[in-house]
């Protein structure tokens, strides 16, 4: 056991969790990694820990959880926000309610600057504190939309990241009031409104090229040999064939869109199902039926956690890879 932790194998144990057998010995994996210092990329030295806690509370041990999660954000001064909810979460589940209150207190002004940040309120939300919860949100909404009024010349990437916030804040407030028996106020028919708008905005998505179809590098690379008049509709490059369909989703989840993801084509299937279809493979309406077809196992979901592994298959963290590239 002296090979190196990587962000996949990470990735894998926190999909088997409590699926497998023995969790414990996952547990150990990755503390076991941390303490010997084998976890291939240094930044994911939180990441390894938190999965770890993540077991742990699943299976009801919640002191060890925080313990894990305590040395997270020992592990990673810098970026660790996360980590904080997830320890303020578990100090509420304690009965520790004022430090775990003053841990995501500290962390309530993400909700207005950091479109991921509701991971704050779900830890509020399943700690009992569905009404503080509420509270916050829409202090968060108020804020946002206050600035929006006020702020008309924000740049682009400034109105896409509001706009994304009002999405994800709006939704988080609509479904918890609809647990709690609340009728629908004001926020909460903005909320529906944007939930319609959403899905006319992924037909709209669906309507434009296959940029939603997404090649894996070896798999684009064997489309375009396979078939070379497929260079019509794909950029010359795997990079730029991954920054197009990070552009589309950022472009997708600032009109409001939820729900997102990219299907993962391969060229195998695509030669099968065109056969079974008798159409022409490379067409642009094969393409759209083929990314139909493609059932949720192939769909991997839009936009990954800034630290999670990137959705393009790359192995490095999504804020080091796809994610600066929209923007480029
Ligand atoms: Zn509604
Ligand atoms: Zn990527």
């Amino acid at each position: 056991m002296s090979e190196l932790l990587t962000a996949d194998r990470i990735e894998e144990i926190g999909a088997l969790g409590l699926e497998s057998p023995d969790p414990a010995v996952l547990v150990a994996e990755l503390v076991g990694a941390v303490d010997e210092g084998r976890v291939a990329d240094p930044d994911d030295t939180g990441y390894a820990l938190l999965v770890a806690a993540d077991i742990l509370e699943q299976a009801g041990d919640l002191a060890d959880a925080l313990a894990l999660a305590t040395r997270a954000i020992a592990e990673q001064p810098d970026d660790n926000a996360y980590a904080r909810a997830v320890r303020g979460g578990l100090l509420l589940r304690l009965g520790r309610a004022d430090e775990g209150l003053a841990e995501l207190t500290a962390l309530r002004p993400l909700l207005e600057t950091d479109p991921q940040a509701t991971y704050v309120i779900d830890e509020l939300a399943e700690s009992g504190h569905g009404e503080l919860a509420l509270e916050w949100l829409t202090g968060a909404l108020d804020a946002i939309l206050e600035r929006t009024r006020t702020h008309e010349h924000e740049s682009e990437d400034a109105q896409d990241e509001a706009a994304a916030m009002i999405y994800g804040l709006t939704q988080q407030r609509h479904d918890l009031r609809e647990e709690q028996g609340l009728p629908h106020d004001e926020y909460d028919n903005l909320a529906d409104r944007l939930r319609a708008a959403s899905t006319h905005a992924l037909d709209a998505l669906d309507d434009g090229p296959a940029t939603l179809l997404f090649w894996p590098q070896a798999e684009f690379t064997a489309l375009l040999l396979r078939w070379p008049a497929l260079g019509d509709s794909y950029p010359a490059s795997w990079d730029e064939h991954r920054a197009q369909i990070e552009r589309a989703l950022a472009e997708a989840s600032g009109m409001g869109g939820a729900d997102l993801g990219v299907a993962v084509g391969t060229v195998a299937r695509l030669a099968a199902f065109a056969d079974r279809a008798g159409s022409d493979p490379t067409s642009e309406e094969t393409l759209d039926e083929y990314a139909d077809s493609l059932d949720e196992a192939a769909v991997t979901a839009w936009p990954p956690g800034r630290n999670d592994t990137c959705w393009c298959g790359s192995g490095a963290k999504y804020k080091k890879c796809c994610l600066p590239r929209s923007r480029s």
